[in-house]
This record gives structure tokens, sequence and C-alpha cells, in this order.
């Protein structure tokens, strides 16, 4: 699909939708390939799900709480790109059973971004072109090639190839604006397999004594919560705690304003933890598109006939780790052809 020359590679121009762990690992990858690559997001700095939000004293991961690194190719790839961006998390994790005892969580090796999840998508994103606050609306055909057009009715391009790793629904979007019904047909299963996730962050000024510091819940209203503050490099002045809802919670709850959801999901903290204290502090974010429950995984799609990819955690997996397999799967696919 990339034409050869003896010596070189032709460079191809490709653009990229979203800057995330998918696109960033697509962007880095084709570059490695010398190829011409931009990324197009709508969000004012890069890193998707992979988010943090700033509060007193630091910052706290209101998205992606860790991440594995099972994948030799993973590994080498932070190596390569993410330098110092990153490090093992070693805090204690437990999982409720359903007599309400915790149990602790078979050991294995865990990540985080060094102060905060965002730190490796920066650092990951200062070998790429990413262009930032630009929400791509359509696709448009020109010649054989691909125009980028965002929300503003401004142009882009023109693009050989492109890539889009936004959620499926937002990619759906995408594809009906660009009329290429049968891309947005061919999602459209995994639109509806997309859960919402509340996430709230609760600050102690004193510090809690638990025995875990990432705990699985089994309660109707929280599924995870865990103490920000046991990661690496977090400021250590009191006790960020992070608290994820169910996903049958948070939509039932897709509307509910976020003072009511936190003071929810705050006294269900409570119950899990047997804590008395309130918090001294609070911040809370929905996430529409957080997870996909779809079972079907085929790690990328690649449309031939228009040189458009897919890809996203949505596709592989539905974690960081599946983002970047998701990528790299797709990646090696047009590099192969
Ligand atoms: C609450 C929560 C907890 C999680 N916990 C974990 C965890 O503990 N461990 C783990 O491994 N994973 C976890 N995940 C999942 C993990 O965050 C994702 O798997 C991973 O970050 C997905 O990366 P991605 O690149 O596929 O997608 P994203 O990170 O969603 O990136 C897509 C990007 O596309 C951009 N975009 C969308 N539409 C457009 C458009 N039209 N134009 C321009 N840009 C666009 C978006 O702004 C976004 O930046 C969690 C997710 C959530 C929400």
């Amino acid at each position: 699909m990339f034409n050869q020359t003896d010596q070189m590679p032709v460079i191809r121009r490709i653009a990229i939708v979203g800057s995330g762990m998918a696109g960033l690992t697509a962007a880095l990858l084709l570059r490695e390939q010398h190829h011409e690559v931009t990324i197009f997001e709508k969000s004012r700095g890069p890193g998707g799900r992979m988010a943090a939000k700033r509060v007193k004293g630091g910052s706290v991961d209101i998205g992606a709480q860790y991440f594995t690194i099972r994948n030799p190719a993973f590994s080498a790839f932070l190596s390569r790109h993410a330098g110092d961006s990153f490090g093992p998390w070693s805090g204690r994790f437990g999982y409720q059973i359903s007599s309400g005892q915790w149990e602790p969580f078979p050991q294995e090796a865990r990540y985080v971004g060094v102060p905060r999840m965002t730190a490796i998508t920066r650092g990951l994103s200062t070998a790429a072109d990413v262009q930032a606050q630009t929400r791509i609306d359509s696709l448009v055909r020109h010649d054989r090639q691909w125009l980028m057009k965002d929300t503003e009715g401004e142009s882009y391009g023109p693009f050989d190839a492109v890539i889009v790793t936004a959620p499926p629904a937002q990619a759906r979007d995408l594809f009906s604006n660009s009329t290429l019904t049968a891309l947005s047909d061919d999602i459209q299963d995994h639109v509806s397999h997309i859960q919402p996730c509340w996430a709230t962050a609760v600050y102690f000024q004193q510090a809690l004594e638990q025995p875990y510091d990432a705990m699985r819940c089994q309660n109707p209203v929280l599924e995870w919560i865990a103490n920000n503050t046991s990661k690496p490099g977090r400021d250590d002045s009191g006790q960020w705690w992070v608290l994820h809802a169910t996903p049958q919670w948070s939509r039932e709850h897709e509307n509910t304003s976020a003072d009511k959801v936190s003071a929810a999901m705050v006294e269900a903290f409570q119950k899990v933890t047997g804590v008395s204290a309130c918090p001294d502090e609070w911040i809370s974010h929905r996430w529409l598109y957080a997870k996909s429950s779809s079972a079907e995984q085929p790690g990328f799609r690649w449309y031939d006939e228009h040189c458009i990819g897919l890809a996203g955690d949505w596709l592989s997996g539905g974690r960081v780790e599946g983002a970047f397999d998701s990528a790299s799967g797709l990646v090696a696919h047009m590099l192969a052809d």
C-alpha cells in the first residue's frame, strides 16, 4: 500500500484523528518509517482518556488509573519514546468478594504516568505533530486523497490515508458526516456497547488508613476506588482518592448534576471503606464514552478502498495496552501491504 523505491519508502502523508494512546502510537510508528503524519485533536492537549485534572497540590488521574506492559513491543515502544514519563505503581490492590470481605489481587507490574497520567502522552507527543483544539467534522474526497474539515470550516491536507482513533460514537458521526455510510454502519454495533463512567476525586487533609490503595468494589454505586496519592511522584500532603461509579449507575445518572453525583459517590465511599470523615474538596467528571463491553475485538479495521483505518482500545480489549495493540496492529498491516 505504501509505494517503495529501491532506497526508501515514498513519504506518504497520513492524518490521524485523536491523540490518545492509539493515535500517538500510530503516529510515532509511522514516523519511524519516514511517513509524514499530522494528528488532529479536539481537546486542548494530547492524552484522551489518560487524563488528569488539576487540583490543589497537583493533579489527580480522573480517567485511566494504571496500565500494564505485557506486550514486549509495548515495552520497546515506551523505551524508545516515553523516556522517564512513567514508572511502576507498587500500590496494594484488593477486591471485594460478595460477602463484603476483601482479598488481595495477584501481584502484577502496573505502571502510571509520573507525576500524572498525562505525563506519558505529553512525553510521547513531543515527537509528534499534534494540531490541538481541532475537532474534525468530516473527511472530504480530493482526487484520490482526503481533506480533513474541522468544525470551523477549515480544511487540512490533502492526505493519502486517514486513521481514526476516536471512540466509536464519535468515529461513527465522523463517517456519517463524510457520507461513508458503509463505515458508519460497520461500527454501529460498537457504539451500543460503550459505557459511561462518573468519576469523582475527593481530598482528605487527614490521610485515611486503608488496607489497600486500589480497590475493586462490590457496591451498587462504586466499582473502583484508588488512593491517587499512593502513586509515584504525587504530592503527599493529605490524600486524593479517585472513585469510579459502575456503568449501570453512571448510565442511570447520566443527566444528574455533578453536585448530586459527588454526594452519592462520597456516601458510597464512606460505606465501602468505613470512613466517617467528609472530604475537604471534591471534583467530578462524566465520561460519556469510558469503556467498551463489546465481545467483538477485531484489533483494528482497515478499509482498503478508502485508505481509512480505525484503531482504539474498543477494538482490542478496552485498555491502555489494548489501544497500543490496536494501533500497532493497524500500522503493521498498512506497512505490510
Ligand atoms: C474512568 C476510566 C477509567 C479507566 N481505567 C483504566 C485503567 O485503569 N487501565 C487501563 O488500561 N485503561 C483504563 N481505562 C481505559 C483507557 O483510558 C483507554 O483504554 C485508553 O486511554 C484509550 O486510548 P485511545 O487512544 O484508544 O482513545 P482515547 O484516549 O479516547 O483517545 C481518542 C482521542 O480522540 C479525540 N477525538 C475524538 N473525536 C475527535 C474528532 N472528531 N476530532 C479530533 N479529535 C477527536 C479525543 O478527544 C481523544 O483525545 C479507563 C478509562 C476511563 C474513562
